[in-house]
């Protein structure tokens, strides 16, 4: 079917009590994964590509394949642009099929993030799309911006709450605690400020930083509002090591669609446990309903 719009898909999950899995493709074998991993599970999924992914592929190639992968697919999946500062990349989005757009201008004051997500609201209301924004700086890398220790701050709920209820946002990103990367420690998770957070905005949150949190700080925060949880640094890893592994395993294989292929199905592994971890299984049909 065609890639739906972000806010129906989560307002679903949101008042059923799970979140959707959204993963970082980095190129067309990766997203075929992602679709084929939620087709197996009657899943909605969340196919997000970075900047740095767009910037190397350009706009048109991975909407062209998403569009063919999402077409030839009974379940309802999003393209949404991850974290963005650049206006003109994600009108390059809209204009192109993505169905839902980050703008991430968090590293402003609040009163120039308000104004910069409004703008993007506008744009993507204009073409039946959805908007994630974010206040507060998650800690740690994405896409080559590094957000340090001294500048990271948690969310405040004040401002979330004006922040929401200006914006109608399809998700709000908020720094409550979880980092980018690899955890070094037990990551701490600011559940009270989640909880905060969302009785305040009433609004699906989107939780980053999802790789490697413990299963059950997952759960409390799929409890506790957030509706889109993002893994990213765990499929970086599986992408690498199941390429290396194949190639260690059998060092006479230079088969490159074998290689390949052990790489596709390594991918889908990790794509179907986490879809099932965050409660996605069987949604599919429910949420096709809602958007239809
Ligand atoms: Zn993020």
């Amino acid at each position: 079917m065609p890639l739906v719009n972000l806010k129906p898909v989560l307002a679903e999950a949101k008042a059923q009590g799970y979140a959707v899995a959204a993963f970082n493709p980095v190129d067309y074998a990766s997203m075929k994964a992602m679709i084929a991993a939620a087709e197996e599970l009657n899943a909605p999924v969340i196919v997000q590509t970075s900047a740095k992914t767009i910037k190397y592929y350009g706009h048109k190639a991975l909407a062209g394949w998403m569009r063919e992968l999402a077409a030839d697919s009974p379940i309802p999946a999003v393209l949404h642009l991850d974290h963005c500062k650049d206006l003109e990349m994600i009108r390059g989005c809209i204009e192109n099929g993505w169905t839902s757009v980050m703008i991430d201008a968090s590293d402003q004051p609040f009163e120039k993030n308000l104004m910069l997500s409004h703008q993007v609201v506008d744009m993507a209301t204009a073409a039946n799309i959805g908007v994630e924004a974010e206040i507060g700086q998650i800690l740690g890398v994405e896409d080559d911006m590094v957000v340090p220790e001294e500048d990271s701050h948690l969310t405040d709920p004040a401002e979330a709450e004006r922040f929401c209820r200006e914006l109608n946002l399809a998700a709000f990103a908020a720094a409550i605690g979880t980092a980018h990367g690899y955890y070094k420690g037990e990551p701490k998770v600011a559940f009270d400020l989640i909880a905060e957070i969302n009785r305040r905005t009433k609004t699906p949150m989107a939780l980053h930083g999802g790789t490697g949190l413990p299963k059950e700080t997952i759960a409390k925060c799929i409890e506790l509002g957030c509706a889109k949880i993002n893994i990213s640094t765990n499929l970086k890893h599986v992408f690498v090591d199941s390429f290396v592994d194949y190639h260690r395993d059998n060092p006479k294989d230079y088969e490159p669609l074998r290689v390949l292929g052990a790489q596709y199905e390594a991918l889908k592994e990790l794509f179907k446990a986490k879809i099932a971890e965050f409660g996605g299984t069987n949604r599919g049909s429910e949420v096709l309903a809602r958007v239809a």
